[in-house]
């Protein structure tokens, strides 16, 4: 991609210092044990409430702190991170209080949904505590903590009973997608990557399900594909498992990908 786009080359490389900055914390990350029956599943797949609490999350306090601070730093280093926001992040990854932080990050998508309504899929919007470059930082530095839960959680085979928009796991909203040889949609968590089955038409942004306010539109080569929704106007990525041979991997595609962002932001998708 950095040969075939070389504007593109910067952030590339922006997205492999993540990536290994992200496997270098994550190979120390234990996993976790939490509790996990059909039972438990299916109530809180009732109740569209998102399995982890926060306490459970495996976290060395010593580890987030270096993954704040060096997310940071790289994001900097490109330019992706104003001169103010790398300060209140530095400092915010040195302040006493970054678990209540990081604790009110991580709770507030989880309680969006359930306010938003029982059972129902309900629409993702934004909220104050996740929005904005701090909750950027956040997701990137909590991603090897929260992958290594989502391990656990994508053995089960009743997920499937999981039926929301947001992630079973964290209740973070979808960012890449993956169509699977059965041609299913599988959604895949932006904070923890978990993946699980959803409508493979309907925007998981709006739950809109009108097929002709759908418009999706692939790379020549047939590998990704992009959902752009027409009702609220934002767009999903997708690698299109049933013309690969690999599996996808999420933090690399999302990469691989960014040529598909140019193309949907101009068609007016963000
Ligand atoms: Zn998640
Ligand atoms: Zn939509």
């Amino acid at each position: 991609m950095k040969q075939r786009q070389p504007e593109l080359a910067d952030a590339a490389n922006m997205h492999i210092e993540l990536l290994e900055l992200h496997r270098r914390i994550r190979g120390r990350v234990p996993l976790p044990s939490f509790a996990l029956s059909a039972e438990v599943l299916t109530r809180h797949s009732a109740e569209a409430r998102p399995l982890l609490r926060f306490e459970e999350i495996p976290l060395d306090l010593t580890d987030l702190r270096l993954m704040v601070r060096q997310t940071a730093d790289v994001l900097r280093r490109y330019g992706a991170l104003e001169e103010a926001d790398h300060h209140k992040v530095q400092s915010l990854g040195r302040d006493m209080k970054l678990l209540a932080t990081v604790g009110e990050w991580y709770r507030s998508a989880a309680e969006r949904h359930v306010s938003a309504g029982i059972g129902i899929v309900a629409p993702i919007a934004a909220s104050s505590a996740d929005e904005g470059m701090v909750g950027q930082v956040l997701t990137l530095a909590m991603r090897p903590f929260l992958s290594r839960c989502a391990e656990v959680l994508q053995q089960r085979s009743d997920l499937a009973v999981w039926p929301h928009s947001h992630c079973a796991l964290c209740g973070g909203e979808p960012d890449f997608s993956v169509i699977t040889p059965l041609a299913e949609r599988h959604l895949i968590c932006s904070r923890c990557t978990l993946q699980w089955k959803f409508e493979p038409l309907t925007c998981p942004y709006c739950a809109n399900s009108d097929r002709s306010l759908i418009t999706s539109f692939a790379t020549p080569d047939g590998h990704y594909r992009v959902y752009g929704c027409d009702r609220c106007h934002r767009y999903l990525k997708a690698y299109d498992g049933r013309r690969s041979s690999r599996p996808v991997m999420p933090m690399v595609d999302t990469v691989a990908t960014l040529p598909l962002d140019a193309a949907a932001i101009q068609r007016g998708y963000s």
